[in-house]
């Protein structure tokens, strides 16, 4: 595709503008005003002067910088000479001796003190100097022609769709059901009448929810390219300015050039910048005026055009539905919701063949495995995984990106950069061992872990000093509850390592408490696991948030100040439990902990077959040990 602004504000054009006004006025002023105030003298040139001069025709010269006028000797006696006028050679020294031999009276000029024409620049020049710095401004609205209105002006980018970059569906993957609901919007783009002749209403916006990187974008703009029509794209925050009413009045300009394009669409990127709920939302009461007459002039617009005549489809795009405001959401304006999520397995697998096309790979890549091992990356993540590793490659100067590659890109993207730079003391980085060899134990027996793919001690990224990366076997969407406690026991295993080994615990194990409560309490509040509190949900509304991985604090519907007590009550114990199967398992095997440290320290990272023999020894303390 390629992009033109509409209408193209070019800088240089305002510049010659204002070149063009200035220099206009300064040629009625050279030009006219001399014809006006100046006589007309007769020029004649300079050897004649001097020829004059010589034969004593010349009475009087009048000698100024760039010109000499002079008066001929009367021809009657009581008329006076006729005046002559030529330009003088610059550097004429002879000429007042000439003038003088001859007997002609001569006088200079004085020297040139500020005559009317200095003093009317000084006072033509700065207003017009004001005048071209506020047409400037005006103008850098979006020019056209409209100048002075041209605040105004939308500043959307009209994508125009050439066959070499267009983009199509072929180009997204891994959000079918997204695509098979676009797909239905290009079919009306295409046949808009083929509906309404049956008297169907087209939809006129559509909303594409879902995680940043998932390909929202993306899919607009395969939209418009499998439609075959005009894309008008502009970013929400763009409609938000310093005046208020400016972005009301680009909401307006964007649908009326729309309408003059249709069949067409429109898509407004980061719809959350100005569709945020206007319930004063976010501590957001009064003062944003701006914002909301935007959204105001939105909603009107998307009312204003009757879907018959003119095929204006409004797509827009957000990572925050929850924040929008509902009259968005309300028929007939953003009435279809599509989702964009994450791809699963097969969805990355597909996503990492468009991106492997573009660069060179070695013959044994199995892009399967790579999709494995990267569960929970989104398009753009995965996109740059590959570019990560054909970087990697060329970096050590091979000709083809390699398996290896792949997989230090995808530690890279997961963990971080590798920081061999932060070296950890010995001390520390038994802690750390320790810690890590914790997580993998536990990991290992109980249900819900994650297959422990490799152990590290090696600090990568800002938080993590060392990790245990689980690879899922398979994508999951539902855990039970068994599960649930076994990741909570998981988490808690790090720290119950340190405990038994060292007798007393570190800061290191923050993040995994913190992970570990807060999928207690959602146990508790959110899924019904209690049995104490019983199923209901103890939170409120539906948590849809897509940053994060829904982790953030929701508040908690109105609750007695028992139940709040038997909440805390519940989350403690649940998180408790957890904390001593991860204590049992770990006592119950601490010759094998020791013994997985000691290699994790000598060999800073342990996976693959060593590590699967190593943890299939794991023994569970419930079980009496049998002697299969
Ligand atoms: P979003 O708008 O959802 O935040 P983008 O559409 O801007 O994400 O995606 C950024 C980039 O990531 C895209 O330009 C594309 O290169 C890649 N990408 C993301 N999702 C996909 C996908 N499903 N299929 C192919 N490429 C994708
Ligand atoms: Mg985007
Ligand atoms: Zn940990």
């Amino acid at each position: 595709m390629s992009v033109r602004d509409n209408p193209p504000p070019s800088r240089s054009r305002q510049i010659a503008n204002i070149l063009l006004l200035v220099s206009g006025v300064f040629l009625l002023i050279n030009l006219i005003f001399p014809q006006l105030f100046g006589p007309k003298i007769p020029q004649v040139p300079y050897s004649m002067f001097i020829d004059l001069v010589q034969d004593g025709e010349v009475a009087r010269a009048y000698v100024e910088q760039d010109q000499i006028r002079f008066q001929l000797q009367p021809e009657e006696e009581d008329k006076p000479g006729k005046v002559l006028s030529t330009t003088p050679l610059a550097l004429d020294l002879e000429l007042p001796n000439r003038l003088e031999s001859n007997g002609v009276e001569f006088a200079a000029a004085p020297p040139p003190r500020s005559n009317w024409f200095t003093s009317l620049l000084g006072w033509v020049i700065p207003p017009l100097i004001f005048v071209a710095v506020w047409r400037f401004f005006l103008m850098r609205g979006g020019g056209g022609p409209q100048g002075a209105l041209s605040i105004s002006k939308s500043k959307a980018k009209v994508y125009v769709q050439d066959d070499e970059t267009k983009v199509t569906f072929d180009d997204v993957a891994g959000v079918d059901e997204a695509k098979v609901e676009l797909e239905e919007i290009v079919e009306f783009l295409k046949n808009s009448d083929r509906y309404t002749r049956i008297g169907a209403r087209i939809p006129k916006g559509v909303l594409l929810v879902g995680p940043p990187g998932t390909g929202k974008t993306l899919l607009a703009k395969a939209v418009a390219g499998e439609a075959g029509v005009p894309f008008f794209s502009i970013s929400g925050s763009e409609f938000v300015e310093l005046f208020v009413g400016a972005g009301a009045a680009r909401v307006r300009d964007l649908f009326e050039q729309a309408k003059t394009k249709s069949p067409c669409i429109i898509f407004i990127d980061e719809l959350d910048a100005i569709g945020k709920s206007r319930s004063g939302n976010g501590g957001f009461v009064g003062g944003n005026d701006e914002r909301e007459q935007t959204l105001n002039q939105l909603l009107t617009e998307m009312d204003g055009f009757a879907a018959g005549e003119n095929t204006v489809i409004v797509l827009a795009a957000t990572n925050r539905p929850e924040t929008l405001d509902p009259a968005l959401l309300r028929p007939g304006r953003f009435d279809r919701q599509v989702l964009v999520d994450r791809p699963d397995l097969s969805g990355r697998l597909k996503i990492l063949e468009i991106y492997a096309q573009k660069v060179k790979l070695a013959d044994a890549i199995d892009l399967k495995e790579i999709a494995v091992r990267t569960s929970g990356f989104a398009g753009a993540d995965l996109a740059n995984l590959v570019n990560e590793a054909a970087l990697l490659a060329a970096r050590n100067n091979r000709e083809k990106v390699t398996q290896a590659d792949f997989f230090e890109a995808i530690e890279r993207v997961v963990a971080g950069l590798e920081k061999k730079s932060r070296v950890l003391n010995d001390k520390e980085k038994k802690i750390v061992a320790y810690h890590e060899v914790g997580h993998a134990l536990v990991g290992a027996l109980v249900p819900g872990g994650n297959k422990v793919s490799k152990i590290s001690i090696i600090p990568r990224g800002m938080a993590a000093l060392g990790y245990t990366l689980q690879t899922p076997t398979e994508d999951r969407y539902l855990l039970d509850e068994a599960e649930l406690h076994g990741q909570i026991a998981t988490l808690l295993g790090g720290r119950s390592a340190e405990e038994i080994i060292f007798g007393n615990v570190t800061t290191g194990a923050t993040n995994d408490l913190q992970r570990a409560t807060d999928l207690a309490e959602r146990m508790v509040t959110s899924y019904g696991m209690s049995k104490v509190l019983g199923p209901l949900a103890y939170q409120k509304g539906q948590q849809n948030s897509f940053l994060g991985d829904g982790m953030g604090g929701n508040p908690r519907r109105m609750v007695s100040d028992e139940t709040a007590k038997a909440i805390d009550a519940e989350v403690k114990e649940i998180v408790e439990s957890g904390h001593q199967r991860a204590l049992d398992i770990l006592n119950h095997n601490r010759d094998l902990l020791e013994d997985i440290t000691q290699k994790i320290l000598d060999l800073e990272t342990i996976e693959g077959e060593t590590l699967q023999s190593l943890l299939n020894q794991v023994q569970n303390p419930d079980k009496v040990p049998t002697s299969t």
